[in-house]
């Protein structure tokens, strides 16, 4: 930068927020209390920047106390000090020591991402997403998932159903969530974690994370109509809805901090927890969500109108509340009906089950339900 321009700093050490003229000597960004003094010098190769807001940029360096920040505030001074370190764009945490691989795109994703900032673009969030490398999406999800389950105000979070991964319930649906996600190209691995529940409800979370609410399998009459909404949510899944999703909902200024310097994106995630319950995904997210479970349906020779079965009996669910749930999560949009309507006149006879028997079975009492088989009739 030529000249010195206006900045807070904080020295990590007190609370004190000094304003500062900063100055680049050399390959080092010199720090100047008022009166001249100085108070750092940070070699600009040290420097990261963090999550901070919209039109300002948060700058760490390697070496200093953890809370020591400069922050330049302003479109006009962040564009210049971002044009005289370009250095920002290679550089990350010494404590994230990842492959270059990840580097070359985070860059990528970087300069997206910067030029939609200073020129005030709005964010294409899917096509941000393809370049956010998937071991940060996964990192996200799992901080997400975090958030979520500390915003139940219950410290243990979910209760997971049935904890042995190996029992013959959690194996069958494994099984079916990596053969429904077989052939998209995700370079994910799926959790799918059934949970207890009073809500009727899925959904899919950044990285390969699925949950599935108890009250919702309870009212899945049919495999099919399990397996119909299962595939629904590998479909978000494949698709990266969740993190296209946390891209558009944590806006610009956000992600700049998560892909510079905060790559777990605890910052971005935080608070985002008690809200993505309540998230909706896009109306385009749903369709392609529907398009690939009906896909993944015929693919797989089970019936596709199950989806639209237990989505319909859901929606129609006298009690507001427990409907409003699922709807909100994945909106039952007009258009959204129109789709799914044919597919639920469609009853081809001669399809597979999804499971065995004894795995529907396992699958409907893993939470504690009434085994069908054994119910009083
Ligand atoms: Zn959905």
């Amino acid at each position: 930068m030529s000249g010195s321009i206006a900045a807070r700093f904080h020295d990590g050490l007190v609370a004190q927020v000094h304003a500062v003229a900063l100055m680049h000597e050399a390959g080092t960004l010199v720090i100047r209390a008022g009166d001249g003094a100085e108070l750092g010098r940070w070699a600009t190769a040290d420097l990261f920047a963090v999550h901070g807001r919209k039109d300002e940029l948060r700058l760490g360096a390697n070496g200093q106390p953890t809370g020591a920040r400069v922050v330049v505030k302003g479109r006009e001074d962040v564009a210049r000090v971002l044009a005289t370190l370009p250095v920002l764009g290679q550089k990350r945490r010494q404590q994230t020591g990842r492959e270059i691989r990840i580097a070359v795109t985070a860059t990528v994703a970087l300069a997206a991402v910067i030029v939609a900032y200073l020129y005030g673009v709005p964010l294409l969030a899917g096509r941000i997403t393809g370049l956010v490398p998937p071991e940060w999406e996964r990192n996200l999800g799992e901080t997400v998932a975090r958030q979520m389950e500390a915003s139940l105000g219950d410290d243990s979070g979910f209760e997971v159903c049935d904890s042995n991964p190996d029992s013959l319930a959690n194996r069958a649906i494994a099984r079916f969530g990596a053969a429904a996600l077989e052939g998209s190209g995700s370079p994910f691995e799926l959790d799918i974690r059934v949970v207890k529940s009073e809500i009727p409800n899925a959904f899919a979370l950044p990285g390969g994370q699925v949950f599935f609410f108890s009250a919702l399998l309870e009212q899945a009459e049919t495999q099919d109509e399990f397996a119909g909404v299962l595939a629904h949510e590998v479909g978000h899944v494949a698709y990266r809805h969740g993190m296209e999703q946390l891209i558009s909902t944590a806006g610009t200024g956000a992600l700049i901090g998560f892909i510079l310097g905060d790559m777990t994106g605890i910052s971005v995630a935080a608070g985002l927890g008690a809200t993505i319950i309540d998230a909706r995904f896009s109306r385009d997210a749903e369709r392609q969500a529907d398009a690939f479970a009906a896909h993944v349906a015929e693919r797989m020779d089970f019936n596709p109108a199950g989806l639209a079965d237990l989505i319909n009996r859901v929606g129609a669910d006298d009690e507001f509340a427990r409907a409003l749930a699922l709807l909100s999560t994945h909106p039952l949009t007009d258009d959204r009906k129109a789709a799914l309507d044919p597919l639920s006149q469609q009853r081809p006879t001669g399809l597979e089950p999804p499971f065995t028997t004894a795995e529907w079975n396992a699958i409907r009492s893993m939470c504690g339900m009434p085994d069908p088989k054994t119910k009083s009739k």
